[in-house]
């Protein structure tokens, strides 16, 4: 994004646009190299930082692109070690990230692809007040760069899920090449094996992704198993419907050989019946794919519910039963709003009135 004053941010070029940047001034092309090393290998947040470029460069790189412009503006910690930024942008809109740790010294990371999302599931708080708007590909990496600080030298990112706030399909022009700088040797060096898009479900933008030939893990939200349940759950499908994603699905794991990942939050009462497990099977029982159950992590103001342990385990049952592969995801750092959007609207709550939200979420 340009700011008021009309400059770039360096992370909305790709390396080589940079790279030829430099070249038009006669600047040799492996100063591209050393700049990305200190912002990706080295942590460096200001160009004058980057002792090994000339005095010279150093200015007139600070002269003509941004580098640190967000803010931290709120950082908590949870008991099990997961650690939650809320950021500012340039334009005072805010996001949320995350940093997940577990006991196989994995260090994730979680990131927001939008401020709000437009595709109002009935249970998430990120859709609320609808989209507000995209974030730049500067903005994406820089949650990434942000998290990474927090790890002591010795330590590098390993895994990044998009499954902060909004949704990453309808951003793919700024979310492909952030991806691209994560994954890069030159980048962040996250191999993209270990990095999982999330997705409401938008055929067509999964079909573009399958042909990107970048091997990123797919998750589908699902959270119902027939059009009748979705349609009221998650608003968009209504245009899309249940059929028409697993094709787009089916295509991408045709394409890139990535076993699909399908979530679906239980909500207590609503999608957690026998029944519901039983229509699961029927869609998920020939396809290579692993299912993730999320109990739902109560949010503030709606109505839905967590399960009760009996509930899901029945639930569990019958699926495995059934010959799906399935697994409970229990959020990490729920105690710190770790979970969509929430953090950004309990300081929002706090703070008095965010900017006015545009965009369909219901209210
Ligand atoms: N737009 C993308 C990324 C969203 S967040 C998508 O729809 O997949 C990642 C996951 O968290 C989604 O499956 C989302 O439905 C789920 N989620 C949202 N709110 C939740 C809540 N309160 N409790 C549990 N899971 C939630």
């Amino acid at each position: 994004m340009q700011s008021a004053a009309g400059m770039l941010h360096l992370l909305d070029l790709t390396r080589e646009e940079f790279q030829a940047w430099l070249a038009q001034r006669g600047h040799p092309g492996y100063r591209a190299g050393q700049v990305w090393q200190w912002i990706f290998q080295r942590r460096a947040v200001g160009f004058e930082q980057m002792t090994d470029l000339p005095q010279a460069l150093r200015a007139e790189l600070a002269g003509q692109f941004l580098l640190d412009t967000t803010r931290v503006a709120a950082h908590r910690t949870a008991d099990d070690g997961t650690e939650k930024l809320l950021l500012q942008l340039a334009d005072g809109e805010q996001v949320e990230c995350v940093l997940l740790r577990d006991d196989r010294g994995h260090h994730a990371v979680c990131i927001s692809s939008q401020v709000g999302c437009a595709m109002g599931c009935v249970f998430c708080a990120s859709g609320l007040n609808g989209v507000v708007r995209n974030l730049t590909t500067a903005e994406i990496v820089a949650q990434m760069l942000q998290l990474g600080r927090l790890l002591p030298p010795e330590n590098r990112i390993s895994h990044v899920v998009m499954m902060g706030m909004g949704e990453p399909l309808a951003n793919l022009p700024h979310v492909l090449p952030a991806l691209e700088m994560a994954s890069r040797p030159d980048g962040l060096g996250i191999s993209a094996r270990r990095i999982t898009i999330s997705t409401v479900g938008l055929p067509a933008a999964i079909r573009r992704l399958a042909e990107q030939g970048c091997p990123y893990h797919l998750a589908v939200s699902l959270h119902a198993p027939n059009d009748e349940l979705r349609n009221q759950l998650v608003p968009s499908n209504r245009k899309v419907g249940i059929g028409a994603i697993l094709a787009a699905a089916d295509e991408y794991f045709r394409l890139t050989g990535r076993r699909l990942m399908f979530e679906y939050v239980l909500l207590g009462g609503v999608n957690d019946q026998p029944e519901h497990a039983r229509q699961l099977i029927q869609l998920l029982r020939n396809r290579s794919a692993l299912l993730n159950l999320i109990p739902y992590n109560p949010v503030k103001g709606l109505p839905y519910e967590t399960p009760s342990s009996r509930a899901t385990a029945r639930f569990v049952e019958i699926l495995t039963e059934g010959g799906v592969n399935v697994k409970i995801r229990y959020r990490k750092g729920s105690r710190i709003d770790a979970a969509c959007g929430q953090l950004r609207r309990l300081v929002a709550a706090a703070e008095g009135p965010v900017a006015p939200a545009v965009g369909s979420g219901p209210a």
